[in-house]
């Protein structure tokens, strides 16, 4: 008798039709003779549209009632997954974050998993339930309930398949598994029987939102492997694991566009030491991550200044202008520019260890194109550069096709 953690995304519980589908599914499994915990994300649409109404009542919402919001995305899900497992005969308890036992830090909005104590799901176990468990949700231990970040129903689901030893963990979602890029932006995309974790590592930080990048790292840190698969069809899907030395004989295994960065530029900064520090403290003090950093060459005469760049999620704008803006008279730069119309595209694989060319096939590729590369970045296992938002569906078919087509 296996313990399955199986996590149902939005489109899976997308409308009625779609829960009883679940239901169902996971009904036969139990059949089977499976104990399962079954994690569910808020139909689709639903945490979009209390964003919306939130911001209808006002620009900056606090982040403690955000969390209260969303929240409820979640809790109506499981809810109604319940009740259809119910109603086919198989006994189900639903359980919000806090009932299932995770305890977060208190950073609203993107909150970070401490513990789970999964007393009360082993024992709704033992008792033959089905136990169904709010994604993306938790509680401090000083019981405010707080939310894992967008797509963080996929970490709910790792990290309880970490805290009850589970057998397996499957993620069901829209698309048969992952594909060496979005199929629904590359039409000759391919499905990968197999990823490692630092290559879904590379590619979830780089827009492909298959799967949220905090659920990877917590999978790799505990050594949790797991499937991802269609809730629609019965197709094998990928599965996401160490790295394996066969691995490497491909060179890239996926790429992908990231929409959702803006890039910052302080001009005119004094080039001094203590600089940089100061900036990116504050930002970090916001908890703000930043991704690509440039610092350009000095210029002008007299007192050195150099203009530094860098990328952030676009959500954390507003709120990194405000940390900085309260920098500007102690570091003295001269004016802060954004651009939110950017995309940035990366190559991944473990191959690029030990193979060389990759960065010179990736930028002729796209100056065939006629595409320019605004900002550069690369790490043992991946090339990312930024272009214009306009030009960046192009410019990941025309890197897919070079590469993987
Ligand atoms: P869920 O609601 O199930 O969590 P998401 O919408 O968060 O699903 O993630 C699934 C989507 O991720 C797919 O519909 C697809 O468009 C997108 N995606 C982006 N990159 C990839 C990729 N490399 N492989 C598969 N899907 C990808
Ligand atoms: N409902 C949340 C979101 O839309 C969490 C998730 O779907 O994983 O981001
Ligand atoms: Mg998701």
């Amino acid at each position: 008798m296996a313990l399955v953690v199986q996590k149902y995304g939005g489109t899976s519980v997308g409308d009625a039709e779609r829960i009883k589908n679940v239901a169902r599914r996971v009904g036969e499994r139990r059949a089977q003779g499976d104990r399962i915990v079954v994690v569910v994300s808020a139909m689709s649409g639903v945490t979009d549209g209390l964003i919306t109404l939130a911001k209808q009542i006002m620009s900056a919402p606090p982040a403690r009632e955000m969390d209260m919001l969303l929240a409820t995305g979640e809790q109506t899900a499981i809810a109604l997954t319940a009740m259809a497992l119910q109603a086919i005969g198989v006994p189900a308890v639903s359980l919000t974050g806090a009932q299932a036992g995770i305890v977060t830090d208190g950073v609203h909005t993107k909150a970070k998993i401490k513990n789970i104590t999964p007393k009360e799901t082993h024992r709704l176990l033992d008792a033959g339930n089905v136990v169904i468990v709010a994604g993306f949700q938790g509680q401090t231990s000083a019981g405010q309930i707080t939310t894992l970040g967008r797509g963080g129903s996929d970490l709910t689901a790792i990290a309880l398949a970490a805290a009850l030893h589970a057998d397996l963990c499957q993620i069901y979602t829209d698309v048969d598994g992952v594909y060496t890029a979005d199929p629904r932006i590359v039409p000759g995309a391919r499905k990968l029987p197999e990823i490692s974790y630092d290559e879904m590592l590379e590619l979830a930080g780089s827009g492909a939102k298959v799967m949220q990048l905090r659920s990877v790292e917590i999978a790799k840190k505990f050594g949790v492997v797991f499937e991802v698969r269609s809730s629609l069809n019965d197709n094998a899907g990928t599965l996401v694991k160490e790295e394996t030395r066969s691995m490497e004989e491909i060179v890239v295994r996926g790429v992908a566009l990231d929409r959702n960065q803006a890039k910052v530029t302080l001009v005119g900064v004094p080039d001094q030491p203590g600089v940089a520090a100061r900036v990116f403290k504050a930002l970090a003090g916001a908890a703000i991550s930043v991704d690509m950093i440039v610092q350009n060459i000095s210029h002008g005469p007299g007192m050195p200044l150099t203009d530094l760049s860098f990328t952030l999620d676009k959500a954390d704008l507003a709120k990194a202008l405000s940390a900085i803006d309260r920098l500007k008279a102690d570091v003295g730069f001269q004016e802060i520019a954004t651009d939110e119309r950017i995309g940035k595209l990366s190559l991944v694989g473990v191959g690029m260890r030990t193979h060389s060319g990759v960065a010179a096939k990736m930028f002729e590729t796209l100056a065939t194109a006629g595409i320019n590369i605004e900002m550069i970045s690369t790490s043992e296992i991946k090339i990312s550069v930024l272009v214009e938002l306009s030009k960046g569906e192009q410019a990941l078919r025309a890197v897919h096709d070079a590469f993987l087509g």
